[in-house]
């Protein structure tokens, strides 16, 4: 049989990431590749107590088939939670997602045409890349500083780009940098969206991480005209395997949406749903989100102590002041992937930059994660790390 796939399949079926999870995944290895939150911080006891309760006094509901817009019950706790930051809204401006991947999806899918042009930060997440790439998207990559998106650059795309859909940013602790946009950054690209009449898709799963610094507004504060399309996640505040997130947009959006996800999966699940709004009643999830935030701040505390000690001076690295990672940039022309190996063989592993650029990589550059490993593998590990980059430097 030859299988006659559409367009929206990839050619090759490598997966470069998926590889290096796997050799980094090794028993020996310290990996700091993933980006997995810290299980010993879920809240396992909480969310059993909640789910009897959820099948005790409404289990038929919450087993039933539901609609595609989520449980009104959860939709109002988001309502809170999104007034926390600032942000006023309603019910009807929130649909539950099953998680930020499919809400990434969803707007791809409702917004792009073949040769539409998505701009995004460069590096940005790459699981996004794979879905603008899915929909056939011009992706446009604009660089980042410690402060987010070069705004002169995103003008300067967006003004090139006559066919831009959207700019898709990731403001806070992004992923893979760790960088934040600053709070005039934000209201900067507001008006070249509005000069432009395009839309932003800010896609914040890590925001309420935040454990150093102040709070910056989202970027949907600053929005008058309703062309952000917010999404964030339960993933990194409770558990990823829950697959709950939501996505805050104007109310005729959010009709298209409900009917978008109809068709990809009806509704996210009713049981879950019911199981987080129950959870959300009954604990205060800002005091599950401070012991989540001590925890990081103090992994990320020893990692930066250990990088400071142990990477050759002249190798830069970003300073999150939240979320789970840390972007490397070591001088010079170097292949990362090849560093890559020389780490394996000290035990140690990364995810290297490429993955994450939509165009022209640059060199020398991994992201780390300190959120998913005891502050002793941190020390060892970034040892290991050192070791390897001095090695590879001095070839
Ligand atoms: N956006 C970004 C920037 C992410 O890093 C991730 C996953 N880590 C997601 C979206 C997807 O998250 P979810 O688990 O909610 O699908």
């Amino acid at each position: 049989m030859t299988y006659q796939f559409s367009d929206r399949v990839p050619e090759s079926d490598e997966d470069p990431v998926g590889n290096i999870l796997k050799v980094a995944g090794s028993p020996d290895v310290i990996s700091f590749a993933g980006g997995l939150p810290a299980p010993e911080l879920f809240p396992v006891a909480e969310l059993k107590r909640v789910t009897d309760e959820v099948y005790d006094e409404s289990g038929r509901q919450a087993l039933q088939y539901s609609t595609a817009i989520g449980y009104p019950q959860l939709r109002e706790q988001i309502v809170k939670r999104m007034a926390h930051q600032g942000v006023k809204t309603t019910i009807d401006n929130i649909m539950i997602s099953t998680g930020s991947q499919q809400s990434i999806d969803l707007t791809a899918k409702m917004f792009v045409n073949p040769g539409d042009t998505v701009i995004v930060e460069k590096p940005t997440y790459l699981c996004a890349l794979d879905v603008f790439r899915s929909y056939g998207a011009h992706i446009v990559g604009v660089d980042m500083d410690e402060n987010g998106m070069k705004i002169d650059q995103l003008e300067k795309a967006v003004a090139e780009n006559p066919n831009t859909k959207f700019i898709y940013t990731i403001p806070n602790f992004q992923n893979p940098t760790g960088r934040t946009m600053s709070a005039d950054r934000r209201e900067r690209m507001i008006e070249i969206a509005d000069n432009y009449d395009i839309m932003i898709v800010e896609d914040d799963p890590y925001g309420a991480i935040r454990f150093a610094g102040d709070d910056i507004e989202p970027i949907k504060f600053y929005d008058d005209h309703e062309r952000v399309i917010y999404l964030s996640t339960f993933s990194k505040i409770l558990a990823p395997g829950l697959r709950l997130g939501w996505i805050v947009a104007e109310k005729s959006l959010i009709k298209k949406f409900t009917l978008m996800k109809q068709s990809a999966d009806v509704h996210s699940d009713n049981l879950t749903q019911h199981i987080v709004a129950k959870f959300m009643s009954e604990y205060d999830i800002d005091d599950h989100i401070d012991k989540i935030k001590q925890v990081y701040r103090k992994r990320e505390r020893v990692m930066m102590n250990a990088i400071e000690a142990f990477f050759p001076k002249n190798v830069h690295y970003s300073h999150p002041e939240g979320g789970l990672f840390i972007w490397v940039e070591v001088p010079g022309d170097v292949d990362t992937k090849a560093l890559f190996d020389t780490c394996i063989k000290h035990n140690v592993a990364f995810v290297p930059g490429e993955p994450f650029y939509p165009d022209a990589v640059t060199p020398g550059t991994f992201r780390l994660n300190y959120s998913n490993m005891s502050e002793d593998h941190i020390k060892t590990g970034i040892k290991r790390l050192g070791d390897a980059i001095k090695e590879t430097i001095s070839e």
